[in-house]
């Protein structure tokens, strides 16, 4: 499997709880490194944009009050097959049928405030990345 670039966020439940360090070290256990890594408080513009596929849906509003709720730590990770790692190793969207030992099943509080973002396509990730990152700043 190819060496993949993957986006992640620790979402504001992640940090108004001190819990980063936590959630980096079960990243880093997975076997993904942080290239990049950076604490922001995003903009209702920025969390709009992001998170504009799901601006249909009824959460979508709560969704953007939460994401600028507080600080947020954006995140380029590198590994082998990184996107679909992440994702496992970030657990179900919905902690109470997240597996065992995974991040939302250790540290998410519920179906909104789950800790952790991550990028769920190879298309996906290049767009976010750039969203939130310049070249010179992902550093491998
Ligand atoms: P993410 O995109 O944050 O990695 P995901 O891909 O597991 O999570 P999506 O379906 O893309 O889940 O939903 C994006 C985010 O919207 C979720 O992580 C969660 O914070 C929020 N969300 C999803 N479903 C709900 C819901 N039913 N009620 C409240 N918030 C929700
Ligand atoms: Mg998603």
């Amino acid at each position: 499997m190819a060496i993949e670039r993957t986006f992640s966020i620790l979402k504001p439940d992640a940090t108004e709880r001190n819990i980063t360090g936590a959630i980096n070290a079960l990243i880093e256990q997975a076997g993904l490194r942080i290239v990049a890594q950076k604490r922001i408080r995003m903009t209702r513009e920025q969390a709009e944009t992001f998170y504009a596929v799901h601006k249909e849906r009824p959460f979508f509003g709560e969704l953007v009050d939460f994401m600028t709720s507080g600080p947020v730590v954006v995140q380029v990770l590198e590994g082998e097959g990184a996107i679909a790692k992440y994702r496992d190793v970030m657990g179900a969207t919905d902690p109470s049928k997240a597996a065992d030992g995974t991040i939302r099943k250790l540290h998410a509080k519920s179906i909104g405030e789950n800790s952790v973002h991550g990028s769920d396509a190879a298309e996906t990730a290049k767009i976010e990345i750039a969203q939130f990152f310049s070249g010179n700043e992902i550093v491998g």
